[in-house]
């Protein structure tokens, strides 16, 4: 069995040794001592749990910096036009560059909304961290594409009977707008029916809640409603246009919120973000980043800090989301949507953990570690990372990192020769 050993690790306020014990935290105490183990002296590091991207496109790496400083719908065009030229090898190095980039940031699993399960999985094995993996529905009111979208989605299903532990496979519906009635009511039917997480863009722009009030009279959230959807297997990536009554919806019915904090500002959808409301009204609220496409990286920390800062600054109030609240948004709440005993430095969660070295210009002085991660460090200092008790970064070395970043750069080439 896999035995590790952090020895003098600072986690949870204090400095103590963590035993890892095939995937799971099998105890943490002053001074252990397991002469089998494979030892890390962690005397310059701290530990915490892997963050948790809640809302991602992993294959849009692929899409990164291919067009910027451009209005919405020529945007969203041209991201189309290149996203129906990616293969299935484009996709595969897409989706290896992405864990690439998360295990570099410290992110040990992902809640991805894409196409390609299997070949999203095969890459999170090869990698060793999580992903959660969605056939996402849009078929735009197109009822020929509505019932292929199922039989796809039915397909990917399939294909998932056969994922490792490490991946989980859930339903999407890409949004209200472009998923047709018929199709919504199946995909939740489905979900609940296999007991899946149902994973959908919900709210995201103001634009989205007229014209949803001139379609069905209510906001996106109440249509989601109407149609028996809300519940806690609801995963409702950015939830930034919502009425007090859309927060309550949300709150009753125990679904999660995913900030994508970097993303709704790059492409202008808003910053109001009501992450008190919505963790008073009782929702669960999580922090993604999106795809690179708009986000153009995965870097949960960042995101972190982006979050608490917007929050701070809109609502002028400096205690607004203190950072233990915001630190539970990047990994225990996501843990917690996904149904994933992880996100806690805890006995008996699972061996989720990365190092963070604290030998820099970042944590000196360190008076208040969580405030020097979020607000002074950034993802360099993402040292270690350990998913189901496996090392998968050691001193910021990953094992065949170079070959992702040459497969990866040629496949963008490819791509791009396509486009123009
Ligand atoms: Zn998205």
């Amino acid at each position: 069995m896999n035995e590790i050993l952090l020895k003098n690790v600072y986690a949870r306020g204090k400095r103590c040794d963590i035993l890892v014990l095939g995937n799971i935290i099998s105890k943490i105490a002053d001074s252990i001592d397991a002469p089998a183990a494979e030892v890390i002296d962690c005397s310059r590091m701290a530990a915490i749990p892997g963050f948790i991207n809640m809302h991602t496109h992993a294959a849009m790496t692929m899409t990164r910096s291919a067009k910027e400083d451009t209005p919405l719908m020529p945007w969203l065009q041209h991201i189309w036009k290149i996203e129906a030229q990616i293969d299935e090898e484009i996709l595969y190095w897409g989706n290896k560059l992405a864990c690439l980039e998360m295990i570099k940031t410290g992110t040990t699993c992902y809640n991805d909304m894409y196409w390609g399960v299997g070949i999203a999985a095969r890459a999170c094995d090869e990698m060793g961290i999580r992903g959660v993996h969605s056939y996402c529905m849009l078929d735009n009111g197109d009822m020929v594409k509505a019932e292929k979208e199922r039989r796809a989605l039915v397909r990917a299903w399939e294909e998932s009977q056969s994922f490792s532990s490490l991946n989980i496979f859930s339903v999407s519906v890409h949004a209200p707008y472009t998923v047709c009635e018929q199709n919504m009511r199946w995909a939740n039917e489905f979900a609940r029916e296999h007991d899946l997480l149902l994973h959908i863009h919900l709210s995201e722009t103001e634009q989205e809640i007229i014209d949803s009030q001139n379609k069905w009279g209510c906001s996106p959230v109440e249509y989601c409603e109407r149609l028996g959807m809300l519940s806690d297997r609801m995963i409702a990536a950015h939830s930034l246009w919502l009425s007090p009554h859309d927060i309550e919806l949300m709150g009753k019915y125990g679904v999660t919120a995913v900030h994508n904090v970097n993303s709704n500002l790059k492409i202008s959808s808003g910053y109001k973000f009501p992450m008190e409301e919505l963790i008073a009204a009782g929702a669960n609220v999580t922090l993604g980043t999106d795809g690179c496409g708009s986000s153009n990286n995965l870097d949960m920390l960042e995101a972190l800090k982006t979050a608490a800062l917007l929050q701070k600054a809109w609502r002028k109030n400096p205690a607004a989301i203190p950072l233990d609240t915001l630190l539970k948004i990047g990994s225990e709440n996501a843990a917690k949507a996904i149904g994933l005993n992880a996100g806690k430095i805890e006995e008996g969660k699972l061996a989720d953990i990365v190092l963070i070295d604290m030998n820099n210009v970042w944590f000196t002085p360190n008076y208040d570690f969580e405030a020097n991660l979020v607000y002074s460090a950034n993802s360099s200092c993402v040292d270690t990372v350990i998913c189901d008790g496996r090392i998968v970064m050691r001193g910021r070395k990953v094992e065949g990192e170079q070959e992702i970043l040459d497969n990866a750069a040629a496949c963008g080439e490819r791509l791009m020769s396509r486009i123009l």
